[in-house]
């Protein structure tokens, strides 16, 4: 660990938004290094549909790599306000700024800008065991199930659990006018079952319209539909007859689109010994904030920017450990506090309308009045008027 930074090897396990992004800048710091990506699906391969990024995460890339930003800003998709869809009435709060991007279109935009750098990548190939890897530095992006992690936690000291509501992620080929929620209740044999769909378009190409559509829905109304038995095609079915008005009865479209339980996780250590991590490798954050990916992206930029500041790649490592988990804890926080406001939505369902959006705008903790105020104008005088 004594090899200057920009002298050292770099293995980086996982090309996705966390690996590629480190690789383009560590080739952009250190020309000279020995870099390597290692991924284990092919470069057209990707999960989901599209994510979104707020206003505040570009902001965020705009300031630490303006060329990333220039890359994907033409094919972003965007809108200035969010549409939450109670049962009883549709609200508009104003002022939520989101982007949307398809995930591998992004993935594609890095893809290429890494290969104008002449970074190797290595598809098709799945690691096993990191005995393989004899770089100075093995950073694992290799997401929410890293080997990186999973082969030393002790040393990483992660902690893991799940959140309780079941999601899949579906997409749809319509637009959507802006970013959605749409809550919904239907009574099943005398009960009474909630479904919530996070909806927003992330491509309007040609005409060739696409959102992504993600279903959620609490453990109890999970079991009454019988979703668990259910293949991907028909439980896609079912969503799409319980949203039909929603999506004016189109299809909906899958692409791995199992039911998972949302994991919890954050790892107080991102080093331990040569091995670093980064993205969801090293903590989740909730889909209903969007910020899994820009978190991957300000890991990488933050670990290449302590290891451009040291003489060692110890030294680096030990930078990064000190500042990058303190900044990334607090939106992770926020995004568990959110992610557990979902779970109990059906109980928020029984609040007006009104008094929903309000829980729903501040149920991350960061945000109270007078910030509402001033990013939500409208949306807020319709809350002081209530
Ligand atoms: C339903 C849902 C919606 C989401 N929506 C948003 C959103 O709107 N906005 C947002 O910012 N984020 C969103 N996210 C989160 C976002 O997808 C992740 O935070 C982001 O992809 C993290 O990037 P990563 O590179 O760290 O991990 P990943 O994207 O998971 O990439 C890890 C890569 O490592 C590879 N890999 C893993 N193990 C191995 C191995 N053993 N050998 C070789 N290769 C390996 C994988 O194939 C993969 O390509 C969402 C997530 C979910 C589940």
């Amino acid at each position: 660990m004594k090899q200057h930074p920009a002298k050292a090897s770099y293995d980086i396990l996982g090309a996705g938004p966390a690996g590629l992004c480190l690789a383009i800048q560590l080739r952009r710091a250190f020309p000279q290094a020995r870099l390597r990506v290692i991924e284990q699906n092919s470069p057209d391969a990707t999960f989901g549909f599209g994510v979104v990024f707020s206003d505040g995460a570009l902001d965020f890339l705009g300031r630490d790599d303006p060329e990333l930003l220039r890359l994907i800003t033409p094919e972003m998709e965007r809108w200035q306000d969010m549409m939450l869809d109670h049962p009883d009435r549709s609200l508009v709060i104003d002022g939520i700024g989101f982007a949307a991007i398809g995930r591998l279109r992004l993935l594609t935009l890095l893809q290429t800008r890494a290969r104008q750098l002449d970074i190797e990548i290595f598809y098709n190939q799945r690691l096993e065991n990191l005995a393989q890897l004899d770089g100075d530095l093995l950073v694992g992006a290799d997401g929410i199930n890293s080997l990186v992690r999973l082969s030393d936690p002790a040393g990483f000291e992660s902690q893991t659990g799940q959140f309780s509501n079941r999601f899949a992620w579906f997409g749809v080929a319509m637009g959507f006018p802006q970013l959605t929620q749409t809550f919904r209740q239907i009574e099943r044999g005398g009960q009474r079952l909630s479904l919530n769909a996070h909806h927003y378009r992330y491509a309007e190409t040609g005409g060739a319209a696409h959102s992504t559509f993600i279903v959620e829905t609490d453990a109890a109304s999970f079991a009454a539909l019988d979703l668990e038995a259910m293949d991907e095609a028909a439980s896609a079915r079912l969503c799409a007859e319980i949203f039909a008005e929603t999506l004016e009865g189109r299809p909906l479209l899958t692409n791995k689109s199992n039911w998972r339980r949302f994991p919890r996780l954050w790892c107080n250590k991102w080093v331990s010994g040569h091995k670093v991590l980064i993205g969801d490798a090293a903590h989740a954050a909730h889909f209903s904030v969007g910020s899994g990916t820009r978190l991957a992206f300000e890991d990488a930029i933050a670990l290449t920017k302590s290891l451009q500041d040291a003489d060692t790649l110890a030294d680096g490592l030990e930078h990064f450990q000190q500042t990058r988990p303190p900044v990334a804890a607090k939106i992770v926080a926020a995004a568990d506090k959110s992610a557990s406001w979902y779970d109990q939505f059906d109980q928020h369902l029984k609040l007006s309308p009104l008094a929903f959006a309000e829980a729903y705008i501040t149920r991350s903790g960061r945000v109270d009045r007078q910030r509402l105020a001033a990013f939500s104008p409208k949306f807020a005088a319709q809350i002081e008027m209530r």
